[in-house]
């Protein structure tokens, strides 16, 4: 393995490839993630072009080397770990935007680059793109992981934006998989392969992706709930009614006392009961047309403290306490726990079923645990802080998160609604979709990556390893 780092730096220079300690420690572990491996990466190498790509995965292939495609590391299912050691191919220096086409609505980037930043570069348009991962995640770890985030309700997630790709293959060669317009049925959607196979199938170097028209108005509103099921129910009939929602986000009761306990977000102590948190986009009419909707279903339910904010500082301070929630959190976590996040997603119908039943289900562990949740999409993380060392209680944590993962399959949902298989769900997911589907799977792997090199042990189970 070192030799083939030691080759790529003699082609790619010093500067691109490193093997310092906490270089590896940072491509090979994660706070983040429950699923981290004892082993690292043995290098870390920073190409600028698929052509650069290209080349390491040839080296690679000729050394029989893992290979870890690496965006941000903000996955928390241990996506990126190195069990079988390896390379990580750090993408992060490929940051630039290569074409933005305003009137076809589209832009083609290179993988590394962020989404905050490029937003940021395009507001000027009118244009966006609706995607709202981790503040530092990069195009290629999102779409990746097929990722999504609190404007999913709205605009989908990562699968929906991406035109076309450019992938380099485990043995170096590069293929694009379809040409610029909306729409085309010629041949097999590898948009669709690409997008979320976490590194498994090849190193996606560029995409072209959709973008999105800024609304002209926006507004944001919230709402407290006597129960999560009440909340939930309101939440059901808000996207059962048609009412077209920008984002519809749940924070149970406890992580509302977390905000308050925290400083309480946006300069205001909060209802310490399960809230919902809505946003509005389009016309100004269409806008309060849409929070006279909103609010009925929220009275229908039982709910109160309808509160509605029109000013850009309002919004900004209503919306806050939903954006601080994981850093509340964080700052509230007792020395030397970890926080096991994770997240499910079920038919709408089933929702306030899941939560209760998992909230009373871990209310049983006697640890910290809340839930928020992407709840328009029948998406929900529940977070429990736990001491790792003591391993009764990483085992009860294991067995409660299991557990609802088994009921969101009952209710036929599913085990990952966003964060993807990696290491830490591998088992969960042959339980979801069956052993042949998964062959179907390992067959695609096989063909794409017959040394199964590419970021090897993540999805499929440990039968398989690197020929190294
Ligand atoms: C604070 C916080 C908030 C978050 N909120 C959300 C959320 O709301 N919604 C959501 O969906 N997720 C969320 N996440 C998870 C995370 O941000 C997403 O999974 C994100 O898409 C990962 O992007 P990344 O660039 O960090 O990828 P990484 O973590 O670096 O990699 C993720 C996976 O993709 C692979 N990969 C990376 N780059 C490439 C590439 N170029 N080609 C092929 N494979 C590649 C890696 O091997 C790995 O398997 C959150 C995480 C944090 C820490």
């Amino acid at each position: 393995m070192c030799e083939a780092a030691k080759k790529i730096e003699k082609i790619l220079g010093e500067e691109s490839v490193s093997f310092d300690e906490e270089d590896l420690e940072t491509h090979g572990f994660s706070e983040w993630s429950t699923s981290n491996t004892a082993q690292r990466p043995v290098a870390v190498v920073s190409p600028r072009s698929t052509e650069e790509v290209s080349m390491i995965a040839k080296i690679c292939h000729e050394y029989n080397v893992p290979m870890i495609p690496f965006g941000a590391g903000s996955s928390v299912e241990g996506n990126f770990t190195a069990p079988f050691s390896g390379i990580s191919i750090d993408i992060s220096r490929m940051d630039q935007v290569i074409a933005l086409r305003e009137n076809d609505m589209d832009v083609t980037v290179q993988a590394g680059v962020n989404w905050v930043t490029l937003n940021e570069t395009i507001e000027q348009h009118g244009l966006f793109l609706p995607l709202d991962p981790s503040p530092t995640a990069r195009i290629g770890g999102m779409i990746a992981t097929n990722c999504s985030g609190t404007n999913a309700l709205r605009y989908g997630t990562m699968k929906d934006w991406v035109v076309n790709l450019t992938v380099v293959l485990a043995d170096g060669s590069v293929i694009k998989t379809r040409r610029r317009p909306r729409k085309t049925s010629a041949g097999y959607n590898l948009n669709s392969l690409f997008t979320g196979s976490e590194g498994t199938l090849g190193i996606i170097t560029e995409a072209t992706l959709k973008l999105a028209t800024i609304p002209t108005h926006f507004s944001v509103a919230t709402a407290a709930f006597p129960t999560v099921r009440d909340a939930a129910a309101a939440a059901s009939n808000m996207i059962r009614n048609g009412i077209p929602l920008a984002a519809l986000e749940l924070m149970d009761e406890v992580q509302m006392k977390v905000i308050n306990q925290n400083g309480g977000a946006g300069g205001r102590t909060w209802e310490e009961a399960p809230t919902l948190f809505l946003k509005f986009s389009g016309t100004s009419d269409g806008v309060q047309d849409n929070i006279t909707r909103a609010q009925a279903a929220v009275n229908t339910h039982r709910g109160s403290k309808f509160q509605v904010a029109t000013t850009k500082e309002a919004m900004k301070s209503l919306w806050a306490a939903r954006k601080e929630a994981l850093w509340a959190m964080l700052a509230i976590r007792p020395e030397g726990t970890q926080i096991w996040s994770t997240d499910v997603a079920v038919p709408l119908s089933h929702l306030a079923e899941i939560i209760e039943l998992s909230k009373k289900e871990s209310g049983r562990l006697g640890l910290f645990s809340s839930v928020l949740g992407h709840v328009g999409d029948g998406n929900f993380h529940q977070a429990v802080m736990y001491n790792p060392n003591i391993p009764e209680e990483k085992d009860a944590v294991a067995h409660c998160v299991d557990d609802m993962m088994v009921r969101a399959l009952k209710m036929d949902g599913t085990v990952s609604g966003e964060h993807g298989i990696g290491l830490g769900k591998k088992a969960c997911l042959e339980k979801e979709l069956g052993v042949n589907t998964i062959n179907v799977m390992r067959a695609l792997k096989r063909s794409l990556d017959p040394r199964w090199l590419m970021n090897p042990g993540k999805i499929f189970d440990e039968e398989e390893t690197p020929a190294a």
